[in-house]
């Protein structure tokens, strides 16, 4: 076997003896990417639906992303927090403006953010909101996914993701999603609550897109009963559903979408994944200073966390989302999106609705949720050059870099609509 290059067996073979196997990844192997297109091993051209669950909203290896990773790459890559390093700052002080918090704490990964933000989170509980110490509770919602720690883990209800891994952390309060009742009734019978966690859609679950109401509705509950309203923007955020955040309360995007039905400020914000268009770990959690004022040295860290690479890979990635109105983008192919698939699927029974916001969209199967349509479907479009990847069973998700145009959106739609068309033929 050559080390230079390898065939799609070979590469699936070396997976499959030496990683573990904690993934079911389509077969399908990558070399390359540009823009909203990755190239396999044997050089089929695919777009790509996916954008790496919407971290590369930039799309791939983007010009001016990947010359600030390899400039800052050449410079100065990891200083440790122990000392000051000349771009943490700049990147602090350009997301603070462009999201409108008074501060940021930088980390890698999603999962991280999420556990930073609990922590805050738990600590403003006990220090600012007088809650009596170990009684904090924070509400969350039934089909969460806020990332693979024990922690997060502890609060999710997806047996494959719980399951042996337990004990598991207390102080987490699960509630249906998209019900304000249920909401209303735990911040009225208990006392001790800290926050209340919640993704403005929720992406892994399905793409559950809750009704017009519910967040800027969540958050007075949550103002009323003095309790942190936490958005985990991680999928959501950075332009992926028509906005720069999905909870736009007043960022400083000019785009007349957002500014026309502004939603709500969260008290703490969540992001990842595209913070960095998917050239490098980057994520955040940002806050006002009465909640991110209980942090002070020593409570909390990373290595890595606001190193330079991410630092500057950051600025750059979010300079990318400013310039080329990728919300605007979103806004405007995500309507076409779904109008065209609306319009397919009153003649096609095999899909039963489709939903989502901006290019944050799926389509549900017409059928049992054990059953492998949803996978089959997504192999035949993988074979018309489209890779997109089920979610919970009988859902596509279908979330490409927005940087895509409007032609090859319309391209992508054909490919979608003729492969569902020719599935049903060709299923007895
Ligand atoms: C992906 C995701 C996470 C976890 O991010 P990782 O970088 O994989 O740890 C958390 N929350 C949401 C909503 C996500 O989509």
């Amino acid at each position: 076997m050559s080390v230079l290059s390898s065939t799609t067996e070979e590469a699936i073979a070396l997976e499959e003896q030496y990683g573990a196997h904690n993934y079911h990844p389509l077969p399908v192997v990558l070399e390359k990417g540009r823009g909203v297109y990755v190239w396999d091993v044997e050089g089929k051209k695919y777009y790509d639906f996916l954008s790496a669950y919407s971290a590369v909203n930039q799309g791939h290896c983007h010009p001016k992303i990947i010359s600030a990773l390899t400039e800052q790459a050449h410079t100065l890559t990891l200083t440790s927090r122990a000392f000051y390093n000349d771009m943490l700052g700049k990147f602090e002080k350009y997301a603070t403006e462009t999201f409108h918090f008074d501060r940021l704490l930088p980390m890698n990964t999603g999962a991280e953010a999420v556990e930073t933000a609990l922590k805050i989170c738990r600590k403003w509980a006990y220090e600012k909101k007088g809650i009596p110490e170990n009684e904090a509770q924070v509400i969350v919602c039934e089909n969460n996914f806020h990332g693979r720690t024990t922690t997060i883990i502890s609060f999710s209800n997806d047996p494959v993701a719980r399951e042996n891994f337990g004990p598991y952390t207390q102080g987490f309060i699960k509630i249906p999603y998209d019900n304000l009742e249920a909401l209303q009734e735990v911040l009225e019978a208990d006392n001790n609550i800290a926050g209340f966690l919640v993704e403005p859609i929720q992406g892994e679950a399905g793409v559950y897109v809750p009704s017009d109401k519910y967040l800027k509705s969540a958050k007075t509950l949550c103002e009323e009963h003095n309790v942190l309203f936490i958005a985990d923007e991680v999928q959501t955020g950075v332009a992926r559903t028509g906005r720069l955040l999905a909870t736009c309360g007043n960022c400083s995007c000019t785009d007349k979408h957002c500014s026309a039905t502004p939603e709500v400020k969260p008290d703490i914000l969540i992001l990842g994944k595209a913070l960095s268009g998917g050239a490098y770990p980057v994520s955040a959690v940002l806050a006002d200073n009465p909640v991110m004022g209980v942090i002070r040295p020593g409570n909390h860290g990373s290595t890595f966390g606001g190193n330079p690479l991410a630092a500057a890979v950051g600025m750059a990635a979010l300079q990318v989302v400013k310039d080329e109105k990728l919300a605007q983008n979103a806004y405007v192919l995500g309507e076409i999106f779904r109008n065209e698939l609306e319009k397919f699927i009153t003649s096609c029974a095999l899909v039963k609705e489709v939903r989502g916001k901006g290019l944050l969209n799926a389509i549900v199967i017409n059928d049992t949720e054990d059953s492998s349509t949803a996978w089959d479907i997504c192999m035949a479009l993988k074979e018309n050059g489209l890779l997109a990847k089920p979610t919970h069973g009988n859902i596509i998700r279908f979330a490409p870099p927005l940087v895509i145009t409007e032609k090859q959106l319309r391209d992508c739609i054909s490919i979608i609509t003729d492969t569902l068309r020719a599935f049903v033929q060709n299923t007895p």
